[in-house]
């Protein structure tokens, strides 16, 4: 006879497994199936890409999973996001314009080998009592009224086992937005290269500089995701627990073409051009050091038409949407999408009607990806001008702890009320969040004309700009749903005055205009002047503007 489950789940990866010991750990007695095609364990080091996590994804993992003590004695304590930007020449790491923490953060992320997690994930959830069968690939789903029945390949022979939902986690290869069509273009086209080398690389180490090597806590450059940015492109660096190294190239194909990068060897030659110094340092030096593998990935970013359907199917990780790789979001949207689906799962199977839950989640999913898409769109051209970029980034920070993050460790993403409160109306706080995301990413692409200076020799800690701390700070409080949405409201009120001053700062700086304007923050525009709207707009605020002062390089040069 066959085997009936709740769940099955098509593809044992990142998603696939994580949501798999997310059903589990919320209710042990559900039967899930894990269909996974790879027949061998991962891995270590030269295994997938997404080694690197940020607060929501760590707290997903830490707190909702469980596996923290894993996490602790086998990945690396991340810290932080470090850039590097743009000087003439390259040469000396220690002249170029650094963001980052001086110390160790205190809310934690990780630096992941994504071959030890997988394997250790896929341990763990059949300790929780799934199955999971390797070596498995499933070939086709049949979705039907009572139970779906889903075909899968082991060894040459054909298997159909019948499961309540399903759940596609297979990755690029998509299985149900194939069968179902509901493929969708993201209008966003950047491309990658990776690759893996034996041995641990410390960039504390590229600068003979010893003010510059020991002003920071030890150790605190080792374990950041490093990026070195310029126009169209970013250069990252990562440590991984096995001791390995990650390096990989995001690249616009307006300023990069995809033919330049998309071998190991032409790789070098463009480092070689583009970041020298990378290029000295990156190369496999003799004994315990070499290249592990190399991958390319084209057009990476790729949306979907659907994610969660009452017919009781929805799809998590890159079988849905992707965006873009800058601040290592993959993993969050792994975590957001896993809970709104197993939410939807555990509720279905408990006889509730999820048709209200299914079409909200699927909205909020949307809106989150197209506020999201706008801090990569068309951003590629201005991180030449570490200025901007270092504006943005501060900006893109504080929008992400300030709201999404909260939400999630707060469980707000599926408590309807909370969704109600912030973003049915018109003019509701999430909605205007959006509104105001939108108009801060448009401002820093009209600034780019006019900022183009080279600066150099200045280090700025993002976590000395007191609102920005504040917000990482508070991400893990926990609130009453009341108190959340009063808590989401103030957060944006904070970023509309964030926006508002830098909004007079870059207009001062492109216009003339009067550094302690009133701005409506709704209405910023170097092109529409909007001088009626920004008479009844926002009050100078000297805290706000000591704050926006600290990130503005001119100041400090
Ligand atoms: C350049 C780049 C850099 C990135 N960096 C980061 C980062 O720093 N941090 C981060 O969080 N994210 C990052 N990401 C995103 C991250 O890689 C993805 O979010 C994550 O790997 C997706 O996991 P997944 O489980 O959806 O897919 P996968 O990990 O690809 O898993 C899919 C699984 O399904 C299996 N499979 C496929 N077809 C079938 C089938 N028919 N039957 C059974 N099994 C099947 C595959 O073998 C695979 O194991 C990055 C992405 C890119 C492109």
């Amino acid at each position: 006879m066959q085997k009936e489950y709740d769940v099955i789940i098509t593809g044992g990866g990142l998603a696939g497994l994580t949501l798999s010991v997310q059903l589990k750990r919320a209710k042990p007695e559900i039967s899930i199936l894990v269909l996974e095609s790879m027949a061998a364990a991962a891995p270590t080091a030269a295994h997938k890409v997404g080694e690197s996590t940020v607060e929501l994804a760590t707290y997903y993992m830490r707190e909702v999973l469980g596996i923290k003590d894993y996490l602790d004695e086998f990945e690396l304590p991340k810290q932080g996001l470090r850039f590097f930007f743009r000087t003439e020449t390259k040469q000396d790491i220690s002249e170029r314009v650094e963001l980052g923490p001086y110390n160790r953060l205190k809310v934690p992320s990780h630096q992941l080998d994504r071959g030890t997690l997988e394997n250790y994930l896929a341990k763990l959830t059949q300790e929780l009592g799934t199955t999971l069968i390797t070596g498995a690939k499933a070939k086709q789903v049949d979705l039907q009224a009572e139970m779906h029945e889903v075909t899968y390949e082991k060894d040459g022979k054909e298997y159909t086992a019948k499961t309540r939902w399903v759940a596609d986690a297979t990755g690029r290869a998509s299985l149900l937005k194939r069968k179902l069509k509901f493929q969708k273009p993201m209008d966003h086209a950047t491309n990658s290269v990776w690759w893996r080398l034996k041995g641990e690389i410390d960039i504390n180490d590229w600068s003979e500089n010893e003010k510059w090597k020991t002003f920071l806590e030890p150790k605190i450059r080792y374990l950041a995701t490093v990026h070195f940015m310029d126009k169209g492109y970013w250069l990252w660096v990562i440590p991984l627990g096995s001791k390995n190294t990650s390096i990989g190239i995001v690249a616009h194909p307006d300023f990069h073409a995809f033919e330049d990068i998309n071998t190991y060897e032409k790789a070098l030659v463009w480092l070689q051009k583009n970041e020298p110094l990378a290029y000295k340092m990156l190369q496999p030096r003799g004994e315990g050091e070499g290249l592990l593998d190399f991958r390319v990935l084209k057009h990476f970013a790729h949306d979907s038409g659907e994610f969660y359907s009452t017919d009781r199917w929805g799809v998590t990780g890159e079988a849905g949407a992707f965006l873009d790789p800058l601040y290592s979001p993959g993993s969050d949207f792994i975590s957001m999408n896993n809970t709104w689906l197993s939410d939807l799962i555990l509720r279905e199977l408990a006889g509730e009607d999820i048709s209200i839950r299914t079409s909200v989640y699927q909205q909020s999913h949307r809106s989150h990806l197209e506020n999201w898409i706008t801090i990569y769109q068309n951003k590629y051209a201005l991180m030449d001008s570490a200025q901007i970029m270092l504006v943005k980034i501060c900006w893109d920070w504080a929008i992400y702890w300030a709201v999404p993050c909260l939400l999630f460790t707060n469980k707000g993403f599926t408590n309807l009320k909370v969704a109600k409160e912030l973003f049915a109306a018109d003019d509701s706080t999430g909605r205007k969040f959006g509104e105001l995301n939108k108009a801060m990413q448009e401002l820093f692409i009209a600034w780019h004309p006019f900022e183009n200076k080279i600066f150099k020799n200045s280090y700025i800690d993002p976590f000395d700009v007191t609102c920005i701390r504040n917000f990482q700070l508070e991400m893990e409080t926990q609130f009453a749903p009341k108190q959340l949405t009063e808590k989401i409201s103030e957060n944006v009120k904070t970023l509309e005055k964030i926006a508002a001053e830098i909004f007079r700062v870059v207009s001062h700086q492109v216009k003339g205009t009067d550094l302690r304007m009133n701005v409506d923050p709704y209405a910023i525009s170097l092109e529409n002047e909007n001088k009626e709207r920004h008479l009844h707009g926002l009050a100078y605020d000297a805290s706000i503007a000591a704050d926006i002062n600290s990130i503005v390089l001119a100041n400090k040069n």
